[in-house]
């Protein structure tokens, strides 16, 4: 089977080719940041197609080719990640992770290699209009690449006009593509919570302030507050003490992380989460300290984008999904839904697909075709050829 451009039908690429490319990128997966052999692999394909730009090492370790007509027209973005997670896979076919303790486990190696797919075919079918930029975004899962993207002045020079992503989604039928107006994924924020007692001798307990007791009695009330005013709390890691048996634990470590569909009622939530667990330190004698980091704000999608979105999914003929709820997860490219028209929609990686960042999780190659399909027809709705 070859990918088609639709109505022009030009044999571009073989998908066992792209298939291939995606594979090889799943075996060399890097953390945020550090994605450095990744983009000399996209750097080895991209070159070949020949875009008029290269734009190397944007705001860290971003990329951004441009296909440019050199004639006015619109600019549209299409932005995808580089970065795999701290994971080990424990996946055993022949192209599992190279590195130990790193795997592509939330599929952006199929996003990149979809990215990939429409350079070729932008590379055959050259538009006469406009640009087309590819975006090929560093550090997602810490939330720190978007920001550094859109602070840099390679973006702010491109300045599209319309930035497109998209992500792969377990539990939707295969390359269903899912939509939704407005909020699309949630804010979040981490927060790491320290708390420091007094240590004393284990055979004198009383003469120390141990934060076993608050640690306890915080997660227990963060449990009650799961589901307070639509938002979401999970603890994501508790330490404490040190493996010292004649001293009691004289400090802890909490990490959670928040969640809202809305930034305000985020802030809110995380306030309301601070005086709770501020009451139970104060009772229990702690001194404590609270910060921030990993923050997302909620992803907004833009209407006229998802309305291209849809016909692009009714061109290539695949089903066009509406959901009712946003997504509980967060990506960073809602930074640039605050200051771009832009949206994210979903490809649907099969009903049954594992869940994204499982340490088996694979991106399920069958969808790649239609996903570059896709995204080719989003360039044809500007009438840019
Ligand atoms: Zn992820
Ligand atoms: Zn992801």
């Amino acid at each position: 089977m070859e990918i088609y451009t639709g109505i022009i039908m030009q044999k571009v690429i073989a998908e066992k080719d792209l298939v291939n490319l995606r594979r090889r990128i799943h075996s060399e997966p890097e953390l945020s940041a550090a994605e450095y052999k990744t983009v000399d692999i996209l750097l080895g394909f991209l070159s070949k197609h020949k875009p008029q730009e290269i734009i190397k090492k944007v705001g860290g370790q971003s990329l951004i080719t441009v296909f440019n007509s050199f004639n006015e027209g619109p600019c549209i973005l299409f932005r995808v990640e580089l970065d795999a997670l701290p994971i080990a896979e424990e996946n055993s076919f022949s192209y599992r992770s190279k590195n130990t303790g790193i795997a592509h486990l939330c599929g952006h190696d199929g996003h990149m290699a979809t990215l990939l797919g429409l350079s070729a075919l932008l590379s055959e079918n050259r538009i006469k209009k406009g640009k087309v930029a590819l975006l090929f975004q560093s550090a997602e899962e810490t939330g720190a690449g978007a920001k550094q993207v859109l602070n840099s002045h390679e973006l702010k020079e491109l300045n599209p006009d319309y930035i497109f992503s998209f992500h792969n989604v377990p539990g939707f039928g295969k390359a269903n593509i899912i939509i939704k107006d407005g909020v699309f994924a949630f804010a979040s924020k981490a927060l790491t919570i320290k708390l420091f007692g007094k240590s004393s001798h284990a055979s004198d307990e009383n003469a120390g302030i141990n934060p076993a007791f608050a640690m306890s009695r915080i997660i227990l009330k963060l449990n009650d507050e799961r589901n307070n005013l639509g938002s979401s709390v999970s603890v994501i890691y508790a330490n404490l003490g040190n493996k010292s048996f004649g001293t009691n634990a004289s400090s802890a470590e909490i990490g959670i992380t928040l969640r809202n569909k809305s930034d305000e009622k985020l802030v809110e939530f995380s306030n309301k989460i601070e005086l709770l667990i501020s009451d139970i330190c104060k009772e229990e004698g702690l001194i404590f300290d609270f910060n921030y980091s990993e923050e997302f704000p909620s992803l907004v999608n833009d209407k006229e984008c998802n309305k291209i979105i849809a016909k692009a999914a009714d061109n290539v003929d695949v089903p066009l999904v509406n959901i009712d709820n946003a997504f509980r997860w967060s990506e960073d490219f809602a930074y640039f839904t605050k200051e771009y028209k832009a949206a994210m929609f979903g490809i649907g990686a099969g009903e049954n697909h594992e869940p994204l960042h499982s340490s088996t999780y694979d991106f399920p190659d069958e969808i790649l075709n239609d996903s570059v399909r896709v995204l080719f027809e989003i360039v044809k709705d500007f009438d840019m050829n």
